[in-house]
């Protein structure tokens, strides 16, 4: 990835006074908290996700743009401010510490900074301004499949994209049009399609997509061969030590990683 002084200092996670310690406290508050009334410490957000909905301070729940319905348990709207935005959420703790593990101490950018918004269609996306957003299913739940998880990951990781290179979602954008016309921006980073033994690093890659392709299925390999039962065949085995060592290349050393190297070496 590119070292320039601006991306650094943007997933420093100690910049602005914002530390990994009181990001901790930050979600243990949450989850330490059955939720009526919660103000984030940031003072950006005035509402939280509980049992997958979006409750705001006075404790009702927010309804998504056009709802002319009252809020459940009485009162009213407030003026009817119940636009998309009240249906972003911060990631929760399983999610976040997921993205942590898989990403390391670069993942705390996307920890601190990313909302998850419920997509309309089926397609997950990044934009540039920290939203991700993801289809009902895994809305609700990012962890309760692979697809999630793959997708989760997939999706913070753009978002380090947009930090640390320049250009990012132009790039994006660019390869979007190049798969209209037939070229597949995904595949040297698919395992399943192309060996991915020929990489040194992420950037020898030469799509973002790709990058990005390979950083969701590290994720959900890892996921795999450390918390589920299923076996990994040789192919998905050998390709998580591969995709392990392009991750460290890059500069992205974690406890998925390091779980790796302990594991399969
Ligand atoms: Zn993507």
């Amino acid at each position: 990835m590119s070292a320039d002084p601006a991306g650094w200092e943007l997933v420093n996670p100690n910049r602005g006074g914002y530390s990994v310690i009181e990001a901790t406290n930050w979600y243990s508050y949450v989850s330490n908290n059955p939720v009526k009334y919660y103000v984030d410490p940031t003072g950006k957000v005035s509402w939280v996700v509980q049992n997958g909905k979006c409750i705001d301070r006075r404790g009702y729940e927010k309804k998504p743009s056009g709802s002319n319905n009252p809020p459940s348990g009485g009162g009213s709207w407030g003026g009817g401010r119940t636009s998309r935005t009240s249906h972003r959420r911060r990631m929760n703790p399983k999610e976040a510490t997921f993205v942590h593990e898989v990403l390391g101490n670069q993942g705390f950018l996307a920890m601190r900074t990313v909302r998850i918004r419920r997509a309309s269609g089926g397609r997950a996306s990044a934009m540039p301004w920290g939203t991700i957003s993801s289809r009902s299913v895994d809305y609700n739940n990012p962890m309760g499949s692979n697809y999630g998880r793959n997708s989760l990951i997939h999706e913070a990781f753009h978002q380090v994209q947009y930090s640390s290179k320049n250009g990012a979602f132009l790039k994006l954008v660019e390869e979007q049009i190049l798969k209209i016309f037939g070229k597949d921006v995904y595949a040297s980073g698919n395992y399943k399609i192309t060996s991915i033994a020929q990489y040194s690093d992420l950037d020898s890659m030469s799509y973002l997509e790709a990058q990005a392709q390979m950083v969701g299925d590290f994720g959900e390999l890892y996921y795999t061969a450390k918390y589920t039962t299923t076996p990994l065949s040789q192919i998905k085995k050998d390709a998580l030590q591969e995709m392990s060592r392009i991750m460290k290349a890059s500069g992205y050393e974690s406890e998925a990683t390091r779980w790796v190297d302990a594991n399969f070496s």
